[in-house]
């Protein structure tokens, strides 16, 4: 079998949901999704030389002549990866429809059947829709009233006059809860109404308060029983974001996400060793070598690779292992459409060390319709029941894709 083309599709969902789909002369495709990034179809299509002729089974190689073939531009690390990635997972897809077996299988096999979901609540009400750059903005499946009057501005921005209530919290996660989600996440960082600098990662004592208070209201919202996770975006300082660390202590967190700049294990360390809330980091790391220092360093209670950027569905499944050596679980990070977080959910389903998958679309009304092959709900009572179809087990259903499809962006041109 040989590989003879490849094309890509960007879908405007919450996030560009980036899609390489690759093509064989014995009919078979395979269908994969990439974390977004700036100018990442024309990467995607830039690597077709290296794959045409080429096996698709031999997804290892392949992926290994990928890396080679870009390694001045991004030899272990960068948004190569998230073209690598969305290939790698497209090769494992067309390898399991070619052999005639699910991915998980060819991972080494199954640990469990359903795959724990936690859903990630943004900021309460809102559910934001961010380009590859992240600037908001309003996609046209909004309701009009949504649309009308909307202003792009940086995710990065000082907030303060939208910022959501305790009770805003509150309310999102005992209406998410009821879904039947046994884990939840919210923001910390954005907006909070008491930020006064945006740049020097301080948090006031206002901020401190504002921040446990909402940590408070959702645990208050839905008891001991719901797990809560809540993320910083990298932003703050060791010294401030203890203070936050402390302040949640006694709300008994399944974790607390990125509270220091990425790029620092050390200081990562600081907090993790200083106190009693677990930290989680992982979801902009990229391969082993990427994930070596934190793992070994204990500087990570909980790893969050992202499989639409670490390196692909092997590479994650390595990731886990390395992790595993430590006694580490392993919660990946995903804001994909249903094929990539069904991806992940193969993955998940074949690692030892898995804690739960984040789904991050809730109030994206196509999200399902996306996918096609499934019976019923992808997404059950807060679980994934991972298909033994071959390959992926689901196809992306292209009739909604294309109603949603990134304008200026191909649409799997012909091959
Ligand atoms: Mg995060």
């Amino acid at each position: 079998m040989q590989i003879t083309g490849l094309a890509t599709a960007v879908v405007e969902g919450n996030f560009d949901w980036t899609y390489v789909r690759l093509y064989t002369d014995e009919g078979f495709t395979g269908t994969g999704e990439c974390f977004l990034a700036p100018g990442l179809t024309a990467i995607c299509r830039e690597l077709t030389p290296i794959l045409l002729g080429e096996d698709p089974r031999d997804v290892d190689r392949l992926f290994r002549k990928l890396q080679w073939s870009t390694s001045g531009a991004g030899s272990v690390a960068g948004i190569i990866y998230n073209a690598i990635s969305g290939i790698e997972a497209a090769l494992w897809d067309l390898t399991g429809k070619a052999a005639g077996l699910p991915i998980h299988r060819m991972l080494g096999g199954k640990f469990r059947s359903r795959v724990r979901m936690y859903a990630d609540c943004h900021a309460g009400e809102g559910l934001e829709a961010l380009t590859s750059v992240m600037l908001t903005r309003a996609p046209s499946w909004l309701s009009e009233s949504e649309r009308q009057g909307h202003v792009s501005r940086s995710y990065w921005a000082t907030g303060g006059s939208d910022a959501p209530t305790a009770e805003d919290y509150a309310r999102r996660a005992r209406q998410i809860a009821a879904l039947g989600y046994t884990a939840l996440k919210f923001d910390l960082d954005v907006p909070n109404p008491h930020q006064i600098d945006e740049y020097n990662h301080g948090i006031t004592n206002n901020e401190v308060n504002y921040m446990v208070g909402l940590v408070r209201a959702v645990r208050e919202a839905v008891g001991d029983g719901i797990d809560l996770a809540f993320d910083c975006h990298w932003r703050y300082t060791v010294a401030d974001v203890l203070k936050v660390a402390y302040g949640v202590e006694p709300y008994n967190l399944l974790w607390l996400e990125d509270p220091t700049p990425p790029e620092n294990t050390d200081a990562l360390l600081r907090v993790t060793q200083a106190t009693r809330t677990p930290i989680c980091t992982g979801e902009n790391l990229q391969l082993r070598q990427g994930f070596r220092a934190l793992v070994q360093s204990g500087a990570a209670h909980v790893i969050s690779p992202d499989l639409q950027k670490c390196g692909g569905l092997l590479e994650g499944k390595r990731i886990a292992e390395m992790a595993d050596l430590h006694y580490i679980p392993v919660a990946p990070h995903n804001i994909s459409s249903p094929i990539g977080t069904m991806a992940a959910a193969h993955v998940c389903a074949a690692i030892p060390n898995f804690l739960a998958l984040e789904f991050h679309a809730h109030g994206v009304p196509f999200w399902q319709d996306l996918a096609v092959g499934h019976e019923g709900p992808i997404i059950d009572q807060g679980y994934i029941t991972v298909p033994d179809r071959p390959g992926l087990g689901i196809e992306l259903n292209e009739e909604i894709a294309r109603k949603y499809a990134r304008p200026g962006e191909p649409f799997f041109a012909e091959v």
